[in-house]
């Protein structure tokens, strides 16, 4: 539930003003910054059957910021849609851009529907009829505005996306960029289902890497043998959980989903959990776990890391006191409100922000509509050279030294780069080099108070900075 005090929308501005007066900016171009620049709040009819039974579907697209074209932000398929949530959203999509240095302005849209009620045909057309509808009021296109999955879609919505917009601008060039997370044969990238979930994992791995920080929660620094806890087994939790088991050598002792929560002090298998619950329908009596008195009570578990990746006002007043997790990171949009930060920052809790935590999807998106308008595969016209180059330099060196390696050995160090590596190499050094931005910002102003006010504070400076630039016209 959400707290009394602020919708989600307002749970976001009350970050930014919290932020705003540390970014040196003036009160007009703040107030520009923060405002929502186009709502587009629309009601469609969709035929559900053959006998004609028609339902009108309420959804939206919001452009928060059109400072960088185009702008980008996901698409939720959700009964919980409403526009302060996709205003929210759309906002929170603008700072994350700029955190992650992605050249996009921020947006989000919404269909207001539970997508577990319909049949797939009937998905398809209310996913058809709401991509026309926004080609018709010139709210999607690769230059103008460029949506992705969220919450309840996935590669298969983005498909009958791109299949509309193509139809309805047959030829245009670059029609393909008009919406990422494609299925890779359809303009999609390889990379991008794992990517959110991928940076979340890059994100914590760079957070626990500072012993100063860590020292002032209790923690050790690295990843190894840390313990997580996970509300969501959808997109971003699953990724976030598989990896930071297998690269990170993290525990996970804990899930949240939908149905109930899980636990195993000695950690779960994710992806034995993933197939038990695509089996069973549920994640409850997965051998070796017991099961927790509520939906929510895996958040409540003593734990290193807490990574909430479900959806908004999950950790609220009512259970913020109970939460005894060293860092919170934020994998969902929105998990924290306002009232309960105030009491995990009093705890000494860490929350590694949301804008930056989750920035993963929308850094691979921008990846893939780079490789949609310059079409072209990431890593085609250098691989084989760098690997034929890496071949001489070795067999040279094996020359002049008289040493011997297996064959394995030397295709490991003589392999070209493909579009996966090229994916995974660009998301690590931005979800790497953004943390060291935020951190850095937090350490240059020591009266800044916590991670996601020193992450609004840079994202502020760097739209104002791009305003600054162009000029307000006319
Ligand atoms: P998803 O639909 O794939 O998965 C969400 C999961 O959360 C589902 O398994 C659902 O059953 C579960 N869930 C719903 N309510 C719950 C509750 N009360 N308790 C426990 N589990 C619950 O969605 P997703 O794409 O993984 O998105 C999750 C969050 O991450 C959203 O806030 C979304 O905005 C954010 N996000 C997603 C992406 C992305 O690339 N998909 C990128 C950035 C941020």
């Amino acid at each position: 539930m959400a707290d009394k005090h602020y919708s989600f929308f307002e749970g976001v501005v009350k970050n930014f003003e919290k932020a705003a007066p540390y970014s040196g900016l003036k009160s007009g171009l703040l107030e520009q910054i923060k405002a929502c620049n186009a709502i587009f709040a629309m009601r469609f009819p969709v035929k559900l059957n053959d006998e004609g039974d028609v339902e009108v579907i309420e959804a939206y697209r919001v452009q928060h910021s059109n400072h960088k074209m185009p702008t980008k932000g996901g698409i939720r398929f959700s009964m919980d849609v409403n526009q302060d949530e996709v205003m929210a959203l759309a906002a929170l999509m603008t700072y994350k851009c700029a955190v992650i240095g992605v050249p996009f302005g921020g947006a989000k849209g919404g269909v207001k529907i539970d997508p577990k009620k319909y049949s797939t045909p009937q998905l398809e057309r209310i996913t058809r009829r709401y991509a026309a509808e926004l080609v018709r009021k010139n709210f999607i296109g690769p230059g103008m505005d460029v949506p992705a999955p969220d919450y309840g879609t996935g590669p298969r919505e983005m498909a009958w996306i791109v299949d509309t917009y193509m139809s309805l601008k047959h030829g245009e060039l670059d029609g393909l960029g008009c919406i990422t997370g494609k299925p890779v044969e359809q303009g999609g990238i390889v990379g991008r289902a794992e990517a959110t979930g991928r940076g979340v994992f890059y994100g914590i791995r760079e957070a626990l890497s500072y012993a100063d920080d860590m020292s002032k929660i209790g923690l050790s620094t690295g990843t190894q043998g840390k313990t997580m806890v996970i509300q969501g087994m959808g997109n971003v939790g699953s990724f976030t959980g598989l990896i930071s088991i297998a690269e990170g050598g993290i525990k996970v002792i804990g899930v949240a989903e939908y149905e109930g929560s899980i636990h195993d002090p000695n950690g779960i298998d994710i992806s034995k959990l993933l197939e038990y619950r695509k089996q069973n329908g549920s994640i409850l009596g997965f051998p070796g776990t017991t099961t927790l008195a509520h939906r929510g009570s895996a958040l409540e578990l003593d734990c290193d890391i807490l990574v909430p990746a479900a959806l908004e006002n999950q950790i609220n007043i009512d259970n913020a006191d109970k939460i005894k997790a060293k860092i919170i990171a934020e994998a969902a949009n929105g998990p924290v409100t306002p009232e309960a930060e105030e009491i995990l920052l009093k705890k000494g809790c860490l929350i590694i922000p949301d804008m930056y935590i989750n920035a993963g999807g929308v850094t691979v998106s921008y990846f893939e509509w780079l490789k949609n308008i310059s079409h072209s595969k990431f890593g085609h016209m250098e691989k084989r050279f760098s690997s034929n180059r890496y071949k001489n330099l070795l067999d040279t060196m094996l020359e002049l030294t008289g040493k011997e390696m297996t064959e394995a050995q030397k295709a490991y160090l003589t392999s070209g780069a493909d579009e996966l590596d090229l994916v995974r190499s660009g998301l690590e050094e931005s979800m790497v080099s953004a943390y060291q931005a935020i951190r850095k910002t937090w350490q240059a102003d020591p009266s800044i108070p916590d991670l996601r006010t020193a992450a609004f504070v840079y994202a502020i400076k760097q739209i104002g900075a791009d305003y600054n630039a162009m000029g307000v016209w006319p």
